[in-house]
């Protein structure tokens, strides 16, 4: 299947649409996942257009994978987290709701049950202020 840019986050880095923003460069875009499955979830996107990992470029794999790891480190440092799980759906089937090429940085907490994909929305001054103490830390 190919690329469409009518997506969410194809709308959301043709700042068509808002969105909490921790970080933003050339290459990639870094925002809070409003439906959080874990206090902090953060998603890394590559601004190329790819509808998932089949169809990425390897070189844009590889230039922001440094970047989904300093998103992880900033990310368990700014909420105090326990660990981050990493995560990245392919397809339909495998879990994947939005076709642009992104990956799940989640922060774990000790004895927290991981909430479910695509669960509630979270609150907006409380993603704004997460954001914000995530950029500080990149
Ligand atoms: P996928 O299932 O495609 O791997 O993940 C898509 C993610 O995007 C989900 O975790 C979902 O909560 C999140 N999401 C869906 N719509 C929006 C939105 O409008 N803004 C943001 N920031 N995240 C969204």
């Amino acid at each position: 299947m190919s690329y469409d840019p009518s997506n969410i986050f194809g709308k959301i880095l043709r700042n068509e649409l808002p969105c909490h923003k921790v970080y933003e460069d050339e290459s990639a875009l870094v925002m809070m996942d409003i439906f959080p499955q874990s206090r902090g979830h953060v998603l890394v996107i590559p601004k190329a257009a790819s509808r998932n990992l089949f169809d990425a470029d390897p070189a844009v794999l590889a230039e922001v994978m440094p970047l989904v790891q300093r998103v992880a480190i900033a990310a368990k440092a700014a909420t105090g987290a326990d660990g981050v799980r990493l995560a990245q759906f392919n397809e339909t089937p495998a879990g994947q709701t939005v076709f642009h090429l992104h990956f799940h940085v989640i922060p774990m907490y000790e004895g927290v049950d991981l909430g479910s994909h695509g669960g509630g929305k979270a609150d907006d001054g409380e993603l704004a202020e997460l954001a914000q103490e995530i950029a500080a830390r990149l």
